[in-house]
């Protein structure tokens, strides 16, 4: 029923192969996301037993509805936006948060971790443009935003989240790719010992062979895995 799943997951994972190739990178170095957001707990366990170990949602609902029915082992991450107010329900239960744009948050997404005794990983979204439908913060407030939460014990910065904007050609955002992974590299020389720069989460379905080219290590792959979404309205 699900067999197409295994043929685009393997699809996905030979493109992501041979971008490494001509990057001249090793292939284990990029890991793949797989983006579930709208596709009920069926297809989501169809794709684990496919080989997909790593999951990703960009609401706090979608996880909450769905966690119970997903099989265990796999790591769950959110990519979307994070309100402070819903850190609780979801702390617990992701392994790595994409989406940090505020010190509000950071602090609460701390406050709640050390509640259950938990070293949360996260990493800092950024919106190189400054498009106003994304989130993230501008290059610029980089700096600050990590010294203010170098204080923060039960929270590890472990790299950055871009999203591209939608564009015609691929090859088009290579520029900004390339600005994430020099932020990235960059990480290395801050001083803060809660800085540990692991993951660069940029490309998606339409540039993600670009982006591992430049320097992603994580790619979050919603349509290209589970087909074109329809969002119902409720
Ligand atoms: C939906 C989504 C993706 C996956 O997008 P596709 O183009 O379907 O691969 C990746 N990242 C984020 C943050 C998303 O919300």
């Amino acid at each position: 029923m699900y067999s197409y799943l295994k043929e685009n997951i393997e699809s996905v994972k030979a493109h992501i192969q041979s971008a490494c190739v001509k990057a001249g990178r090793s292939v284990d170095a990029v890991a793949l996301l797989g983006v579930t957001k709208t596709y009920e707990a069926d297809v989501m366990n169809a794709a684990i037993e496919y080989g997909i170990t790593d999951i990703a949602e960009n609401k706090v609902q979608e996880i909450l509805r769905k966690y119970d029915d997903v099989n265990k082992g796999v790591n769950w991450h959110l990519i979307g936006h994070l309100q402070s107010n819903k850190v609780k329900y979801i702390i617990d239960k992701v392994e790595l948060i994409h989406s940090v744009d505020s010190l509000k948050l950071a602090v609460e997404i701390d406050k709640r971790a050390g509640q259950i005794h938990k070293i949360q990983d996260v990493l800092i979204q950024i919106n190189i443009q400054d498009e106003a439908s994304k989130f993230g913060i501008l290059p610029s407030e980089l700096g600050a935003l990590l010294e203010g939460m170098s204080t923060l014990k039960h929270i590890r910065i472990c790299g950055l989240m871009y999203i591209a904007p939608i564009v015609e050609k691929s090859e088009q955002l290579r520029d900004d790719f390339r600005l994430m992974k020099k932020m990235f590299d960059d990480l290395n020389n801050t001083p803060y010992s809660n800085v540990e720069p692991l993951h660069l989460s940029m490309g998606m379905s339409s540039d993600y062979e670009v982006a591992i080219e430049e320097g992603a290590t994580m790619v979050r792959i919603g349509t290209k895995i589970f087909g074109k979404r329809t969002y119902q309205t409720k």
